[in-house]
């Protein structure tokens, strides 16, 4: 097996604390494993996207000694691809256009009592319009037992989900026309081949999704490991909307160490490269290839 790994920002900001614990994460688990580690920048949400942002980032990863080992891809040159699998998935007659608002799919949750009422899609339009205008489209999840998709996340352990009755159908495309980030992932991540997904424990609920959509396209499902986020003082998932403050280039180091002890890790050095030695031999013990 040839590990390849993948650090994902979506370039909305600069990077900071938060983003720097993923990035390190997914990059000590590549250099443990011998592995390599490229950059995707998940520009698909081009309302989302802050301009310079990406190379901005690119630039910080460079200062704190992290560098794709092939050129970054941009989620926004690859229209096509994520085309060619969304015909392939409608030829397998598992998408459906769907035109319910999102007011209608809260009214309707309502009215079924369903307890995850901000979360699953009651299925609406799986047979049809209604006379109303598509406006996203909808992967068809199974029903019964093959809904339950289980997997083990190398730091969070043994994982399920129903995907019918904790999602339900999920939108490829969005109602704004744009493809959505569970259908970019797994499309890229399939091309590129990654073998290990690294990345905070936010996205451990969108795992089963990027599962059952690997399956329903033929690609390898890689091996998961979700580190736990950093929150603000508030408590908060750190961003740049609950205030985190841009890393300082110049200053790599200190934030280096903090995100390493965040990662259960600590080791003192006086230079990146020393950094990095006695990083990746601690988070070799841990999760390198001779640790399970
Ligand atoms: N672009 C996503 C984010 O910044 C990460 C996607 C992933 O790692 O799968 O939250």
């Amino acid at each position: 097996m040839t590990y390849r790994g993948r650090f994902a920002p979506s370039p909305t900001g600069p990077l900071h604390a938060g983003s720097l614990v993923s990035a390190l994460a997914s990059f000590l688990d590549a250099r443990a494993h011998g592995g390599s580690w490229i950059v995707r920048i998940e520009d698909v949400d081009a309302p989302r996207t802050v301009a310079g942002a990406a190379d901005e980032m690119l630039a910080t990863l460079a200062h704190f000694g992290m560098q794709s080992d092939a050129p970054p891809v941009w989620q926004s040159t690859r229209d096509a691809a994520y085309q060619a699998a969304f015909e392939r998935l409608q030829a397998a007659d598992l998408v459906y256009p769907c035109g319910c608002t999102r007011r209608e799919i809260a009214d309707s949750l309502v009215q079924a009592h369903a307890r995850h009422a901000t979360l699953a899609y009651p299925g609406t339009c799986r047979d049809g319009l209604h006379g109303k205008p598509a406006r996203a489209w909808r992967l068809r999840v199974p029903d019964g037992d093959a809904a339950r998709i289980r997997f083990v996340d190398r730091w969070q352990g043994p994982q399920t989900q129903n995907l019918a009755t904790e999602v339900g159908d999920f939108a490829l495309r969005r109602a704004d026309g744009l493809w959505a980030y569970q259908l970019a992932v797994v499309v890229d991540d399939a091309e590129a081949g990654i073998t290990h997904v690294v990345r905070g424990a936010d996205l451990l609920d969108s795992t089963a999704r990027q599962i059952y959509l690997q399956q329903c396209l033929g690609a390898p499902t890689p091996d998961y490991l979700h580190v736990p986020v950093v929150n603000s003082a508030s408590g908060e998932k750190l961003s740049k909307q609950t205030g985190a403050a841009p890393l300082d280039q110049h200053a790599p180091l200190g934030a280096l160490i903090e995100a390493a002890r965040h990662l259960g890790i600590e080791v003192s050095a006086d230079t990146l490269d020393a950094f990095y030695r006695a990083a990746t031999s601690e988070w070799a013990k841990r999760y390198g290839p001779d640790a399970r």
